[in-house]
């Protein structure tokens, strides 16, 4: 039987993917720079190099008979050559080519039809004030590569902001997209077998601060018609995009009931973390049964109501959890620490869970519990 896999990336991400991945019997490998790395303190061994380290990829390839990854810097162009060769990539290396690049991303969008806010590429500081008299004000200027996690955004509010915003992206490609007034941002997480069966997670309510994402609200507190409206967006964009295993779409709702396209992941997602405790088949669990080409799992909320939150560093220094004695205090409310051996400051740490009979009451524990815990 076919039961190794190898996973490009080893944070948070790769650590989830694991357990689920063990918990089915696989063999798992995962490629890191930091040795000790969250997902390589759990798995069977993990490869340290660099992401776009081709050899180590290829050594990484050699002892997987499926092949993931759980970060956009991994190398696609590498991952598209093994594919080439037979080995199995999954989400397609090609899919990852789009989305890692952020202009290609939204020009991807434009072009599959789906709704997304204007964008233009810019170079230089009349690029963007060009832009400023097209879409008008405020515009968001976005780094094109390596940007998550609020690291390649600038809000450009007005003409004299742009220096500003300028300075802080200097050195990176950018372009420029239209400030969205959106009153909630929502998030899908959507599942594809090798077989090509698609499949959606209920859609959730995220909240961002300083471009990271805080918390997570599952379901979504939205008419149905916009549930709806989401999750048919979500399948539209994995019908236009190759390749099986979980993906993430954020998206934006405006006032008037429109849903606009934020982001495409194409790996299991901050907003799906909840699917964990609240789900019947975790985003994790349906990662792995995507690229192992086994069935897909049912989507369900399995509890009326869940709230993630992320334990997000406040300081810089060696990481020391305290205050799950307390915190698994509080009923059905679950800690995940990822055993990052640093703390800092916004760096995501671990995150918690609630769950309830209400998105109150769940929100509450989690806010709570956040309060005891420290990292
Ligand atoms: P991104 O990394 O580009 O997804 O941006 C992170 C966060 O910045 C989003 O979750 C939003 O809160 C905010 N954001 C990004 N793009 C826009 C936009 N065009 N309009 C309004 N807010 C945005």
């Amino acid at each position: 039987m076919k039961n190794r896999i190898g996973i490009v990336g080893g944070g948070q991400l790769g650590r989830m993917l694991a357990f689920d991945a063990k918990k089915m019997g696989f063999i798992v490998t995962v490629l890191d720079p930091t040795p000790q790395s969250p997902a390589g303190q759990v798995v069977d061994k993990q490869i340290v190099a660099d992401f776009k380290d081709e050899e180590a990829i290829k050594k990484l390839a050699a002892v997987s008979d499926f092949l993931t990854f759980e970060i956009e810097l991994a190398n696609s162009k590498i991952l598209d050559e093994l594919a080439a060769d037979g080995v199995q990539v999954n989400p397609s290396a090609k899919t990852l080519t789009i989305i890692k690049d952020k202009l290609k991303q939204k020009e991807f969008l434009a072009k599959a039809g789906i709704p997304i806010a204007k964008f233009r590429e810019v170079k230089t500081k009349e690029d963007i004030l060009k832009a400023g008299e097209i879409f008008g004000y405020p515009l968001l200027l976005k780094a094109r590569f390596d940007a998550y996690d609020g690291r390649g955004n600038a809000l450009i509010k007005k003409e004299a902001d742009i220096d500003l915003g300028l300075e802080k992206l200097r050195g990176r490609e950018l372009y420029v997209e239209q400030f969205v007034a959106f009153t909630k941002e929502l998030a899908v997480m959507v599942a594809r077998s090798t077989k090509g069966e698609i499949v959606t997670y209920p859609v959730v309510e995220t909240i961002h601060k300083n471009n990271i994402c805080h918390t997570v609200f599952a379901p979504a507190r939205v008419e149905k018609r916009i549930q709806t409206k989401a999750k048919n967006l979500a399948r539209k964009v994995m019908q236009h995009l190759k390749g099986a295993g979980v993906f993430g779409i954020e998206m934006f709702l405006t006032k008037n009931g429109k849903v606009f396209v934020n982001e495409i992941a194409p790996r299991v997602h901050n907003s799906g973390h909840y699917t964990i405790e609240a789900c019947t088949t975790s985003q994790f669990e349906q990662h792995i049964r995507a690229i192992a080409g086994l069935p897909l799992g049912k989507t369900d909320m399995t509890v009326p109501a869940a709230v993630m939150v992320n334990i997000l560093g406040d300081r810089k220094s060696p990481a020391a959890v305290s205050g799950l004695d307390k915190a698994l205090k509080i009923p059905n409310t679950f800690i995940h620490v990822y055993g990052k051996a640093e703390t800092k400051v916004e760096r995501k740490m671990g995150h918690i869970t609630a769950i309830d009979k209400t998105i109150e009451k769940a929100y509450k524990k989690a806010v709570k519990a956040r309060k005891l815990i420290e990292i």
